[in-house]
């Protein structure tokens, strides 16, 4: 059990992770540590630029004393949500700050051998970017891809996909591992973007959002769920995959072959071939028609919506969130918040009604970049990843 032993340079981390600025006398006392051991595995932090000297004071009065803190500017965070139609790429450090945003349109239905040479070239020029703009170069700890399709359980490649059949099975870790030399954690995108808005809800102080339901509708439907503080991604890491929940009296054809999926009548994609006799050719026609307050797009987001949220209730009632949040393009829409409210509402049961929230995702464009950066954080700080880390590089 060396690995999680009280002199692992892991221990101390975890404590200035939690516990905040700690004295050395106070780090003696909580890990038990001989006094040179804990000087050995402070040099190890410092030297991987995890922790850095700062200043407390203790009680009332007195000089403020020297202590070590955890340093979330030392090393920096690349992620990369892929998008249908657009990638967005995101530079963080460890505090999850996004230093750096760039947003590019990408056909993703591409596949992986177009896709993921675009995203490194994509990559290098935000680093670019974020150099010319004066960020000063950090090493990487490592990378995160959101993307909007099943992810493997190892969190490395991909499940056979419903939506982009040229993915089944891609491995996306491998291939930018090799690129960037660091360690690449995937996740699907509506997972990513519950863990975005369950962090910034902890860095509101909002302790109520430990369970939550994320929905994301874009070109097609997918949700993430944290339940009691923790990412469920499921046995098959499938969770949340709603867009194949088959509805009673539907038949239209589905690109994950079957009849009658959500998906087929609710998602982006359906509003977009209902609505490309008026014109729409992207989604982004679909939501401008929608702010202008056509009256036919009007309709077919409020039937949509609708179909969305009789089909939640079930769900929702079994996990009894704190909060239902809409996010995507079209999720975020105040017309499609509304129409998913009013059958939702009736079909929970009366006890789950009177105290489920329901809102838009609170970090906008912002939830799956930011969720994927505390995903790789906790990935890369866990004690077992950080042993390994500190062991490999010296
Ligand atoms: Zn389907």
């Amino acid at each position: 059990m060396e690995r999680s032993s009280l002199t692992s340079p892991a221990v101390v981390l975890g404590l200035l992770r939690q516990a905040g600025p700690l004295t050395r006398a106070e780090l003696l006392e909580r890990t038990g540590m001989a006094r040179s051991t804990l000087v050995e595995k402070v040099e190890v932090l410092r030297r991987h630029r995890l922790i850095r000297d700062a200043e407390v004071r203790r009680g009332t009065g007195g000089r403020p004393a020297t202590a070590l803190a955890f340093d979330g500017t030392g090393r920096h965070l690349l992620v990369v949500d892929l998008g249908a139609t657009h990638v967005t790429l995101a530079l963080a450090d460890l505090h999850l700050r996004l230093l750096a945003v760039r947003r590019e349109r990408l056909d993703t239905f591409a596949g992986p051998d177009v896709v993921l040479p675009a995203v490194a070239v994509a990559a290098r020029a935000l680093l670019e970017d974020a150099a010319a703009a004066g960020l000063r170069r950090r090493p990487l700890l490592g990378l995160g891809v959101g993307f909007p399709g099943p992810v493997a359980p190892d969190r490395a490649t991909l499940e056979e996909q419903t939506m982009m059949r040229d993915w089944d099975g891609a491995d996306i870790s491998g291939a930018l591992r090799r690129e960037f030399g660091v360690d690449v954690l995937v996740e699907n995108d509506a997972n990513a973007m519950a863990f975005g808005e369950h962090v910034a809800a902890l860095a509101h102080g909002a302790s109520r959002y430990e369970s939550l339901l994320v929905v994301k509708v874009s070109t097609g439907i997918g949700a993430g769920l944290i339940v009691d503080g923790t990412l469920h991604r499921g046995a098959s890491g499938g969770a949340g995959e709603i867009g194949h929940v088959r509805l009673d009296g539907e038949d239209r054809p589905c690109t994950c072959g079957a009849r009658g999926c959500l998906g087929a009548v609710a998602s982006g994609r359906a509003l977009l071939a209902a609505l490309r006799v008026r014109g729409a050719r992207r989604l982004s026609d679909v939501v401008g028609q929608i702010g202008a307050g056509d009256p036919a797009a009007l309709g077919a987001v409020r039937t949509a919506g609708a179909k969305i949220g009789a089909a939640l209730a079930n769900a929702v009632t079994m996990v009894d969130p704190d909060a239902v949040l809409l996010g995507g393009e079209v999720g975020r829409l105040p017309a499609f918040v509304a129409a998913v409210r009013g059958p939702l509402f009736e079909l929970v049961s009366a006890r789950t009604a009177r105290r489920l929230r329901l809102d838009r995702t609170m970090l906008a464009d912002d939830s799956a970049i930011t969720g994927l950066a505390g995903l790789v954080v906790d990935a890369r700080l866990a004690p077992d990843s950080v042993h390994a880390m500190l062991d490999s590089t010296g």
